[in-house]
């Protein structure tokens, strides 16, 4: 069994649903279950109107849910075979009466409540769910649909909430092992589920690629897939650096460190659940089928040539000065990566020692939260307008030669602050947010496209170093 993810970038519309149908009947023998997102845009509009309509703009908040509305029903009846359009019509129906009904209730309350930002924010995983499971028997690939609401049990904590992992393993294993053993393809809504009670939950941004690991999980996969728009992870982020290259292997600790300093794929709370069942991750472009992606697993052997895996930074960090009081003592180092414990990830440390500490944030709403939990170590300092680049490789913490190239070459651009990072496989240079694509760009040149210096270590003419793959 392996698990198959499609981003709302793979599944933007007919065509890409299409494609998608493509992936799962090459891959039938390998008896998939499908994890997708919400097409194209399709969260960030409903949200939109959501607000519209809390900020009393019903006029607003029902035209966007119509345009909506057309471009499912658009997309699906393109999408689905002729017999399936009744079933269609029918979905779209249940779920835009039901939308319409809450954006009328918020319009009246005048409030967005976090509970009803997900209640809203669910109906477009819940509709791409239905319509892919519709249009898959059409192009040769048995389906059903599976409710995540049914299925991803989850606490109440919304727009971030976490699966209970035993009775939602239990539920994924009782309703998708049976169609899977009758040879059809569970198709599962990513990032929704519901409480006990059945009150609608979302993991919160880019969960579902953390739905993907708990299905995973759960069924014991083989692999767990993300299909995306890009080749697997990058060097760093192609939009700050169009010359990225594939990275072919991670380890689960090198993935979980890049998504934590500010990667995008995959997100974060994704590691955890894949890690601890051993089920390795492959990151895939679905515009081209045929290539290997990035493979995220246990950490192999060594490589001969140590090296940066990749780059990762999160911009708008706000950095936090803590300087340890007088009474704080042994306990310093305790408190701060309590308060680092509660607030990850968005809370990183920068460096530790035992009477002072710097760390970045990078989510300006939990700003009084990080304060409040970094006093218990001492008096706080916030500066803003900070961005904090990180380089991520398990390499150094075995290989010297490495960390002192890379703390070299970041000491280069005279970032305020060089460290290696307090307990993680990355070297970490905090500078001034107008600095970050220079230095990124910079860095990046010099440890992913530069060759190597003559260092003596393994043999010339290799190429690029590490596993950085050729473009
Ligand atoms: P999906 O719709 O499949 O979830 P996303 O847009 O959420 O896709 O994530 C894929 C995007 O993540 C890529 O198009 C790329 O721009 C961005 N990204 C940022 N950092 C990296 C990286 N290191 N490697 C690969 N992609 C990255
Ligand atoms: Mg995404």
């Amino acid at each position: 069994m392996i698990v198959c993810k499609f981003g709302g970038s793979s599944v933007d519309g007919a065509a890409g649903i299409e494609r998608v149908a493509g992936i799962l009947r090459a891959r039938l023998a390998a008896r998939p279950v499908v994890v997708v997102s919400a097409m194209a845009k399709t969260t960030r509009r409903l949200l939109d109107s959501a607000e519209a309509a809390a900020a009393g703009n019903l006029a607003a908040a029902l035209a966007g849910c119509e345009e909506l509305c057309a471009f499912h029903r658009r997309e699906g009846e393109a999408a689905v075979p002729t017999a399936s359009r009744p079933p269609l019509a029918a979905a779209l129906e249940r779920s835009f009466d039901e939308l319409r009904t809450l954006l009328v209730r918020l319009a009246r309350e005048h409030r967005l409540e976090p509970r009803d930002a997900d209640a809203v924010a669910a109906f477009g995983e819940v509709l791409a769910s239905e319509i892919l499971a519709l249009a898959l028997p059409g192009f040769g690939v048995a389906a059903a649909w599976i409710d995540a609401r049914r299925v991803m049990v989850t606490d109440g904590a919304f727009t971030r909430a976490l699966p209970l992992y035993e009775e939602t393993g239990n539920r994924l294993r009782a309703a998708l092992l049976p169609l899977v053993e009758r040879g059809a393809v569970p198709v599962v809504g990513g990032y929704i589920g519901a409480t006990r009670d059945g009150v609608v939950t979302t993991l919160g941004k880019e969960g579902s690629d953390f739905s993907a690991a708990i299905v995973g999980a759960a069924l014991g996969a083989a692999e767990i897939q993300i299909w995306t728009d890009v080749d697997g992870i990058l060097t760093a982020d192609p939009r700050l650096v169009p010359g990225a290259r594939r990275v072919s292997t991670l380890s689960f600790a090198e993935s979980l460190e890049l998504a934590c300093s500010g990667a995008k794929k995959p997100h974060p709370g994704t590691l955890g659940p894949a890690s601890k069942a051993g089920v390795p991750i492959r990151i895939l472009n679905s515009l081209d089928e045929g290539a290997v992606g990035t493979l995220i697993g246990r950490r192999g052997a060594p490589t001969a040539a140590p090296a940066v895996k990749s780059l990762a930074c999160r911009p708008n960090d706000h950095l936090l000065h803590v300087a340890a009081g007088p009474a704080a003592g042994e306990r310093f180092a305790a408190q701060i990566m309590e308060a680092v414990e509660r607030l990850r990830p968005a809370l990183l440390v920068l460096r530790l020692d035992g009477d002072s500490a710097d760390l970045a944030l990078d989510r300006a709403d939990r700003l009084a939260e990080a304060r409040e939990a970094l006093a218990a170590g001492g008096e706080v300092g916030v500066l803003h307008g900070r961005a904090v680049v990180s380089l991520v490789s398990e390499d150094l913490a075995g290989d010297n030669g490495l960390a002192a190239r890379v703390l070299a070459a970041a000491a280069e651009y005279q970032p305020r602050l060089v460290v290696a990072g307090a307990a993680a496989p990355a070297v970490r240079c905090l500078v001034e947010l107008e600095d970050m694509p220079s230095a990124v760009a910079a860095l990046h040149r010099r440890l992913f496209d530069e060759p190597e210096e003559p260092a003596g270590e393994g043999p010339p003419g290799e190429g690029p170093p590490g596993n950085a793959a050729a473009p």
